[in-house]
């Protein structure tokens, strides 16, 4: 279900040439700045029983990240690799600005309202809440989605 989602998303993505496997992501899902895979957790999408919409909203997003290490030199996708695998920078301002760039080429195609979905389940459904607090400050908010959006 979730393989049929991410096939209908990425036609949105028409310039990556990207496939998602269930795999390790301590979050949901996880993209490599190397490499041409997105990874799911397949244990973490069947407990929490999201929705087609909020499903397509993280694919959107992922991909999202996607298209921004297409456009990063080696320097970049190395800092955001080392960055993932060792929170070695661990800056919260450095996240932000890739995560809420995310967000915005999420809406530009077109998945704004998918997004906005998907960041109301988790607040609803996942019930760690240091997770949703680190994730609302580095993420865009619904009210920023929805302003972006017009
Ligand atoms: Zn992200």
């Amino acid at each position: 279900m979730i393989k049929k989602l991410f096939k209908e998303v990425k036609k949105s993505f028409p310039e990556l040439k990207i496939k998602m496997l269930p795999g390790r992501a301590n979050s949901f899902m996880v993209s490599r700045p190397f490499g041409d895979k997105i990874y799911y957790n397949k244990k973490k999408f069947g407990q929490y029983k999201f929705s087609d919409t909020a499903i397509k909203g993280i694919i959107a997003h992922e991909l999202a990240h996607k298209t921004q290490a297409k456009k990063a030199n080696i320097f970049e996708k190395t800092k955001i690799l080392l960055n993932q695998k060792f929170s070695i920078f661990n800056n919260l301002k450095e996240e932000m600005k890739i995560e809420r760039e995310a967000d915005k080429i999420v809406i530009k195609r077109g998945y704004g309202k998918e997004l906005i979905q998907f960041y109301k389940e988790i607040e609803i459904k996942v019930k760690d809440k240091k997770f949703i607090q680190k994730k609302k400050k580095s993420h865009l908010s619904i009210k920023e989605i929805k302003k972006l959006m017009k």
